[in-house]
């Protein structure tokens, strides 16, 4: 039986650009149904339409010439299922407002990217990731969504069922999302422990031993030198603590720190091993502070595990170009999964993210440096950050793209959804 556990506001970006401000969105009209019946209306009268959520992509991907629509405006409830160890919350609420609540009712989410800011529907469409061996991306919890499809019926999709897997990371091709269930576990605490200096070479001949070491990992580097800046280490408390002193070369930091070194750690998760609730301390950012630098471009590319060193040492070739344009890069490892247009689908993966400084045209060509030193590694661009990679090639990359292709046709046949969505990648 569910149990109603309150609600949250659920916030939208209606600016008319994205949250980095290098996309205005080209809409022609914006929609915020306040009812599932309204929606329906809105997506049966649409010609071209696409949904948006917390506008934190850096591409084109949440646009439209045509019509946007916003989820924001539904009632956005959180029902805690305890018996099924699931929640079900509205497409637009953000992790971070679901966070508090699941906590507060003794509950939590497997895992939560490096912002609490964004939106549930549009994190999972876009395949969006935390940190750690054994934690699958945020779309991996979804066991059931909602969604109203491209001729305004009401679609529900369960985990199990023809078609699911293609259904979650869909980016927002297949319909409009309404709510997601989740699977939960019991509520646990994390303790953060950052370390500086990481020696490179330490890194290349320990990579797997140090990123399995905790609960959930980050490297942070600058490529500018033998050492990876900082790791972040996010323990859980029933997880051994770190012994006092340097690991694998690494010293332990003294005070909190912020990725950029250069910037305030205010807008930081708490660290120096202090326990805290899992959602305080698995995002590096906290809710009510600006993430990451604030001002800046970002991409991301994912390649399989068993090439992450050689796949880093060929990015660090090129580090030369990669530095006047860059902030920092962060290194991550995510579990491989099952849904068809997961950057992980079916392999074990790295992604090796990038904070490029906010200037458009100097940032393209070192992603494409990027992306043609990474090629022989088959990477998989985040759907939702920077590539310039052309579609049908990133389509190559994923065996179950023909699949998705086919799925979108059934519950979008006229193409109302899929209307330019194959030039977003630069922005
Ligand atoms: C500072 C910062 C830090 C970030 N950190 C991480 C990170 O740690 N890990 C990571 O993987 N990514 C990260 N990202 C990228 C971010 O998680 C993704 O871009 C994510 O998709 C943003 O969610 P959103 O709600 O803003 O989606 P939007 O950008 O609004 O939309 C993204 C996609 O979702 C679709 N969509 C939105 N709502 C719905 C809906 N209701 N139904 C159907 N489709 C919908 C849109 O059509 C679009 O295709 C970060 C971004 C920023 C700005």
């Amino acid at each position: 039986m569910a149990c109603e556990t309150g609600r949250v506001t659920a916030p939208s970006n209606d600016a008319g650009r994205n949250w980095a401000g290098n996309i205005t969105f080209r809409a022609a009209r914006r929609h915020r149904p306040s009812t599932v019946d309204e929606l329906r209306t809105v997506m049966a009268d649409a010609e071209h339409i696409r949904a948006i959520g917390t506008a934190h992509s850096f591409n084109r991907i949440a646009d439209s010439t045509g019509d946007l629509v916003s989820v924001a405006g539904l009632r956005p409830s959180i029902a805690i299922d305890a018996k099924a160890a699931t929640v079900t919350v509205g497409g637009a609420v953000r992790y971070g407002d679901l966070a508090s609540h699941l906590y507060a009712a003794g509950y939590a989410l497997h895992n939560l990217g490096s912002l609490p800011h964004i939106s549930i529907a549009g994190a999972v469409a876009t395949g969006t990731h935390g940190s750690g061996d054994r934690n699958g991306n945020l779309a991996t919890a979804v066991r059931a969504l909602r969604m109203v499809t491209a001729d305004g019926d009401l679609v529900t999709l369960r985990r199990g069922e023809a078609g699911f897997d293609g259904a979650v990371v869909a980016l927002g091709l297949l319909g409009v999302v309404v709510d997601v269930t989740l699977a939960i576990e019991p509520a646990f605490e994390v303790r953060q422990f950052v370390f500086e200096r990481l020696p490179w070479s330490r890194l290349v001949e320990s990579f797997d031993e140090i990123l399995r070491d905790a609960y959930s990992t980050s490297l942070f580097t600058s490529w500018s030198g033998p050492v990876v800046d900082q790791v972040w280490r996010k323990k859980r408390t029933d997880e051994p603590a770190p012994p006092g002193g340097d690991w694998f070369g690494a010293v332990p930091a003294t005070g909190p720190l912020h990725p950029i070194r250069s910037m305030p750690a205010d807008n930081c998760t708490a660290q120096l091993g202090a326990p805290g609730p899992w959602h305080e301390r698995l995002p590096h950012f906290r809710l009510e502070f600006t993430p990451s630098a604030g001002d800046e471009l970002q991409s991301e590319f994912l390649v399989p595990r068993e090439h992450a060193v050689a796949a880093l040492t060929a990015v660090d070739g090129i580090r030369d170009r990669i530095a006047p344009v860059l902030q920092i890069s962060e290194l991550r490892s995510v579990a491989a999964d099952e849904l068809w247009l997961s950057p992980s689908y079916r392999r074990e993966t790295i992604g090796i993210h990038f904070t490029w400084i906010p200037d458009t045209a100097a940032v393209l060509p070192v992603v494409a440096a990027v992306e043609e030193v990474l090629a022989p590694f088959a990477p998989r661009p985040h759907w939702g950050k920077i590539f310039t990679t052309p579609l049908d090639a990133v389509a190559a990359r994923y065996e179950r793209w023909d699949d998705f292709q086919r799925l979108a046709a059934t519950y979008d046949p006229g193409g109302k959804l899929r209307s330019q969505y194959d030039a977003w990648q630069s922005g």
